[in-house]
Order: C-alpha cells, then structure tokens, then sequence
C-alpha cells in the first residue's frame, strides 16, 4: 500500500518537492510508493504550478493533521502558528512528520520532540537548515561518533548575497540590500535575514543535533549585517579578511563544559575554507575528533534544492513504514532532552577588528595602547588609515581576548577627548 502524505503548503518548497515527488522516475525507486494525498493551502484560487486532483487540496489543514489515512505529515507553510499546532495535533494522532520550519523548530523543538518520543514518531527536518545541503542528517548519523568541537557555517543566503556585492562592488549595505529585494534575493521585510535571526535559529539547531543538548533560542546570540560599511570590507580585504555572517557554535574549552552558540559578522582570514562561499551558497565546517574538518557546500535555499532535502526525509521515513519495525530507530529519532548552558557573550574569547574615529593624532595611539593595555588587550595590529575630513582614522586588530574586557576597555576609549567616535567593531575568526 502507498504511503500517504498529507502535505501542509503549497509554495515555493511544497511545489518543488510536489513536482520531485510526481517526477519520480529515475530516482529511488521507494518514491513510487508515496501517494500525494492531501494538500492543505490557504487560497483555492491561486494559480498552481503542479496539476493535483481537486479533492486532493483543500484550507481545512486541520482536518488533514486528523485524518487517520494520512501516515507522513509535511509541513511546509511557515511561521510559529499555526504550524506549530498543527505539528502537535499531527504527532498527537501518530503521524510521522518532515518540516522545513527552522523558526519553528528552533523555539518548540524541546516540545514537539519530546511530544514525538512519547508518540513514537519522527520529525525529521533535513530542510530547515542549509537548504538543500545534507546537514541534519549526516550530524545524526555518519558523524555521530565523532567528538564535536564546533560547527560554524554561513546558513543564510541573503546576508552572503548582500556581503559578496558590497565585497565586489565596493557598494553600500542599504543600496545592495534594496537592489537584492527588486532581483527576489531578499524580504520585503529582510530583517529576519539582516539582523541574524534566520541563521541564529539555524544554528540553534544546529548547535543541538552536534553538542546533544537542546539549545534555548533566547541565549543564542544574534547580530546582523546592517552595521557592516564598505570602509570594513575594504580594510578587512587589506588586512587579509573578508566578511561573513557566520552562526558559530564552540566549546570554548578543553573540558567542554562551555559551549557559545552566535551569531554575527566576523573577518575571516582569507586562507579560511568559508571566506571563499560566496553568493546565495551556504556552507557548514563541523570540527569533530577523530575526522578533524568536514565542510558541507551546496545550495541553501530554492524549490528544488529545498525540495531534495525534503524528500529525502520522507524516503526515509516511508522506509521506516516498509520495515514495520516496532522498534524505535535511534538514529532517526531526537535522543537528547536536557537544555544546555550558553555561556554568555561576554565571556567568548576571541580577537576584534575595532575602527576608531580620532580627533587628533598626537599621542592618540600610544593612549589607545595604554588603556588596551590596562585590560590585559594586546594589539595584533595597528593601521593609521587617513584622514575622514578632519579626523584620524585608525583600525586594530587585537589578539584573544575576554569580550567582557574588551568592551570595557571601548567604553573607557569612547569617553577620551581624543576619541570623536567607534564607527565598527567586528570580531575575528
Ligand atoms: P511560501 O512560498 O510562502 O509558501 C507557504 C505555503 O503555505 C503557501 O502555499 C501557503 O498557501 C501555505 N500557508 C501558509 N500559511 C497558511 C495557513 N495559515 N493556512 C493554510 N496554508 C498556509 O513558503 P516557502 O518559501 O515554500 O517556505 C516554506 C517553509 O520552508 C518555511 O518554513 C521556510 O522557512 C522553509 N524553507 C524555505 C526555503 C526556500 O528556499 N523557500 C528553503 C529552506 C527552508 P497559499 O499558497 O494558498 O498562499
């Protein structure tokens, strides 16, 4: 007998992976099982890519989270609600379900699987991180035996669209980011995109399937491009670097007792594999003992990609039904269920690229040392740039440091008669 899926949304994901689905000739040969059953959208009128039979669409999605024929639910509509719901309702009533929905995962995750492993389903979401690169997945099950030590990755299309113009064409964030809106490479509303929050619930995820904890949304640190300038991207490129958005998720220890999970610009030396992905590609590195460095590159988003990773979750998942085993799989299933401790940003340590704004340049740099130096900062390197009209431009590039204490030492800068302004401060890979 088939295997019926009843589908939650017909989009831009939901029509890929419709069209994967009834195209199936040529790939796994389990497709041929599966059996488009349901598909729930909000307007009957709209017109549709894909040819479905009309009693196979319908708005009543709640009626298709309780229909007993229905075994895998896909959820492929978005947003917290109600797609949360309609998850539960779905685990609730014994369906196995594939989502695509990091938002949701990311903030409900401790509860839908804690629901799924009292039901004794799956919910798998190869999609929701990376698009269509296979990176849920592989953290499960081929690199589970290694020993995590970080998982860094630029997982957001947009904000590396937005970087890698302003890179090449020397522009301004405003103006690549409302030409990247006309071309559909980003929101209307970017700000999910810009201010980190997309790639922040992406490596929440993340962060949980490769340090086996689940990761509390709210201490995951977020910041976004907006604050990035042509002038950073044009020192750091001289200083060696390039800019990405980068969600980082490290022990930050030998032990492991402290874990960071982020999110926020960061020079990255140019020799580093992820300076080099640029455009609308993600890539994940994941450091693990014994493999050392694995990166995983590929497409991030888009109907077809997005769509292979969807369908591969329900290849798995209609396999699991053809088995008939009764026996949980363990490496399909969530196994972790205690929440870990973020440590604070404050206490990261790491090396910052600062940009200062002097109002003369006598002495001006002996006293930045001095102060630096009176909170155990050390100066990896030191540029007197030029001139903003009548102020002094200088950049440094610290060695590690304890965020904590480099921020105060800004503070004590901020506050010097010689200091006009802190235009940027970044932090270095
Ligand atoms: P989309 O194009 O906006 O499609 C959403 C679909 O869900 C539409 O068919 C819409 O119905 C339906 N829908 C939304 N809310 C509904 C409601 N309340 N009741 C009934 N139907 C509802 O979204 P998408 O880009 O395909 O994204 C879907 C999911 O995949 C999201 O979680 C997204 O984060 C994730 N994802 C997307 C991509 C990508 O490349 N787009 C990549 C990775 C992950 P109508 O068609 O009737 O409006």
């Amino acid at each position: 007998m088939a295997v019926k899926l009843g589908i939650l949304g017909l989009g831009t994901v939901g029509t890929g992976t419709v069209q994967l689905l009834q195209d199936n000739v040529g790939r796994h040969p389990l497709l041929q099982d599966i059996e488009i059953y349901r598909v729930g959208v909000r307007s009957l009128t709209k017109p549709r890519a894909v040819e479905l039979s009309p009693e196979v669409i319908t708005t009543d999605l709640e009626a298709i989270v309780n229909d007993p024929a229905v075994d895998i639910v896909v959820e492929l509509m978005g947003g917290l609600e109600p797609a949360r719901t309609l998850i539960l309702t779905a685990i609730k009533n014994g369906k196995h379900v594939v989502t695509a929905n990091k938002a949701v995962i990311s903030r409900f995750g401790g509860e839908i699987f804690t629901a799924a492993n009292q039901a004794g389903v799956y919910v798998l979401l190869e999609a929701a991180v990376g698009g269509g690169i296979p990176v849920i997945q592989p953290l499960k099950q081929s690199l589970s035996v290694n020993r995590i030590s970080a998982i860094m990755g630029i997982v957001n299309g947009t904000t590396n669209y937005i970087l890698t113009r302003m890179q090449t064409e020397g522009s301004e964030f405003d103006h690549v980011l409302a030409d990247a809106q006309k071309l559909g490479y980003a929101e209307a509303d970017p700000t999910a995109d810009v201010d980190g929050l997309d790639a922040g619930d992406k490596i929440a995820i993340l962060a949980s399937l490769g340090f086996d904890g689940r990761i509390n949304r709210e201490d995951v640190h977020c910041e976004g491009i907006r604050q990035v300038t042509k002038t950073d991207i044009a020192y750091a490129a001289k200083l060696g670097f390039v800019i990405k958005l980068l969600g980082i998720a490290q022990h930050l220890d030998e032990d492991n007792s402290q874990l960071s999970v982020r999110v926020h610009p960061t020079l990255v030396p140019h020799s580093h594999p992820l300076a080099s992905i640029n455009g609308v590609y993600n890539a994940i590195l994941i450091e693990g003992e014994p493999i050392g460095q694995v990166m995983l590159f590929g497409p991030g988003a888009g109907a077809g990609a997005t769509a292979s990773a969807v369908s591969s979750d329900i290849l798995n998942l209609v396999a699991t039904l053809k088995t008939n085993t009764a026996k949980p799989n363990p490496l399909l299933a969530c196994r972790h269920q205690n929440y870990s401790e973020i440590t604070p940003i404050s206490e990261l340590v790491t090396r910052f690229y600062a940009r200062f704004l002097s109002k003369d340049q006598a002495g001006v740099i002996g006293r930045l040392g001095t102060c630096f130096g009176n909170y155990g900062v050390s100066l990896e390197s030191v540029v007197q740039t030029g001139f903003q009209g009548e102020l002094a431009e200088i950049v440094v590039v610290t060695h590690n440091v304890r965020e904590g204490d480099f921020r105060q030492a800004l503070a004590e800068i901020q506050a010097m008669e010689s200091i006009d302004s802190i235009p940027s401060v970044l932090r270095v890979l």
